[in-house]
């Protein structure tokens, strides 16, 4: 776990989170960590935006392993 800097979460705050994708699950469902801060985010399958916790953590990961099996199923059909 690294240190938690609260000037650059108050930066962010006065700035704006500047977000990139950490991980892509689906086309539509991205993960985001903010670069400044490491503040995470996601997408959801509904299109919002929203503070990654570990319900939306666990439910990604769910539906990451989901749509691999579904490209390996297509690849094999
Ligand atoms: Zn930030």
């Amino acid at each position: 776990m690294s240190k938690k800097f609260p000037s650059k979460s108050l930066l962010c705050s006065i700035t704006g989170h500047k977000y990139r994708v950490s991980k892509e699950i689906t086309e539509h469902v991205k993960e985001y960590t903010c670069c400044k801060c490491n503040k995470k985010m996601t997408s959801t399958i509904y299109g919002q935006l929203l503070p990654l916790n570990d319900r939306y953590s666990r439910l990604n990961r769910a539906l990451s392993s989901l749509q691999q099996a579904k490209v390996l199923k297509e690849s094999y059909s």
